[in-house]
């Protein structure tokens, strides 16, 4: 008999992303007063949308991908969150990455549920034009949930304004009538906003300086090392430059470069622009191994690529005083105890990279009113939205004697779960 090959949801996966978000709710339930009745709510996925993707290759070959939407929440709005492609895409993955957004809406207040879409591929083998295929077909097959009032769309890992588009236009081809409301991170042309492309990494900044000085570090002279150097981690590394902090290394996924001195990122993004990655980037020094990186020197550490890279293994290692989540789940439960018995703040993805997602608020609600703002508007905006939500969660972490990560779930998950009892259950 021949042996076939499971699709990956089928395979066993043990701790991956889904349990360190079960984890964190286990740590805040006790906070969580008579709401805790409800807790089960948010452990488990509302909707959960499994899709085989199909394309015909440029060679013509056939070749299927796993696609996934997950829609873990809808207390408070319709789902939103983005759609990630990349080859480790897994089930547990997108259904705590949607977790995650129905917390982090809930914690900056935005009226949304929470949802999230990934497609298990690694895009840089496909040409653009498959890239195309694949995304249109994606977004057929997923048409059934998605929609303005419904669940929302958005760029993330390997995903962008050009895939944003196409999604745009494959839904409205279905729908009859051009629908802009039903993604965001779209081209400005085709009713994005402004600032959205780079919200995250300015709100990673906005929060980062003000934690800084929370902390007692002069925003000037703070030193910082990055993981990743995509739409999160290049924007951050610049706008901290141009405050004049000094970005002592960068991590991407082909090498780590480090200056003391302060790497020049501007040059850095223009090379990283031009051949793909930073390897060769010339006038600092290259680690000899990327783990190596954990052992950098800096006030601020910023992990912007992926989740579970600061683990039990080197959370010891860290030499920080402010690890500031620019990725979505960084690090785990076990890091977060040796991270806090270090005295080493942790500043949460879901209050430190909720720039994204407020923004793309912002272009949802310019899309429906087809009225649209100014980029100083949305900035002085954005800015008070994350400021606002990270002074009630320090408060809270104060108050309560609890960490960032459990404060901003207990303002999270209560929101979600006083939508949940107000409304009742169904039927
Ligand atoms: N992918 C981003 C995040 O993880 C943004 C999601 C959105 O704008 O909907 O928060």
């Amino acid at each position: 008999m021949i042996k076939h090959e499971l699709p990956s949801y089928l395979q066993q996966q043990s701790q991956g992303p889904w349990e360190v978000y079960l984890e964190q709710i286990d740590r805040v339930t006790p906070h969580l007063g008579s709401l805790a009745r409800w807790i089960e709510t948010l452990k488990r996925p509302k909707r959960i949308l499994i899709v085989d993707v199909p394309i015909e290759r440029d060679d013509g070959s056939i070749a299927h991908f796993e696609g996934y939407r997950v829609q873990h929440n809808t207390s408070r709005g319709p789902g939103k969150g983005g759609v990630r492609f990349h080859q480790d895409v897994s089930l547990s993955e997108v259904m705590a990455l949607s977790a995650w957004m129905t917390v982090k809406n809930a914690a900056v207040n935005v009226p949304y549920g929470g949802a999230k879409g990934g497609i298990r591929v690694d895009p840089r083998q496909l040409s653009k034009a498959e890239l195309q295929r694949m995304t249109r077909r994606y977004t057929s097959e997923i048409n059934i949930i998605i929609g303005p009032t419904k669940d929302i769309p958005a760029p993330d890992v390997n995903t962008n304004e050009e895939i944003m588009a196409w999604m745009m236009d494959t839904y409205s081809m279905n729908q009859g009538s051009t629908a802009s409301g039903v993604v965001t991170g779209k081209p400005i042309s085709l009713g994005g906003s402004l600032g959205r492309q780079e919200a995250t990494g300015r709100g990673v900044f906005v929060i980062g300086s003000e934690c800084a000085v929370r902390k007692g570090l002069d925003p000037n002279r703070l030193r910082i090392a990055i993981q990743g150097f995509g739409n999160v981690g290049g924007v951050a590394a610049r706008l901290f430059a141009e405050s004049g902090a000094r970005v002592v290394a960068i991590q991407d996924h082909a090498t780590t470069i480090v200056d003391e001195g302060g790497l020049d990122v501007a040059a850095a993004l223009e090379h990283a622009r031009r051949t793909g990655s930073l390897a060769g980037f010339p006038g600092c020094a290259h680690l000899a191994k990327q783990d190596e990186f954990w052992d950098i020197d800096c006030d601020l550490l910023i992990p912007a690529a992926l989740e579970q890279q600061i683990n039990a293994a080197n959370a010891g290692r860290i030499k920080a005083a402010i690890v500031l989540e620019g990725a979505n789940g960084p690090t785990t439960p076990g890091a977060d105890d040796i991270l806090a018995d270090r005295g080493i703040l942790v500043v949460p993805d879901v209050i430190a990279n909720a720039g994204g997602v407020t923004v793309s608020y912002f272009e949802w609600v310019q899309d429906f009113s087809s009225f649209f703002w100014t980029e100083e508007e949305i900035n002085a905006r954005l800015t008070r939205i994350m400021r606002d939500a990270l002074a009630s969660v320090w408060q809270i972490a104060e108050d309560r004697g609890v960490s960032l990560r459990t404060a901003a779930f207990i303002v999270g998950c209560t929101r979600v779960l006083q939508a949940r009892e107000m409304r009742g259950l169904y039927p």
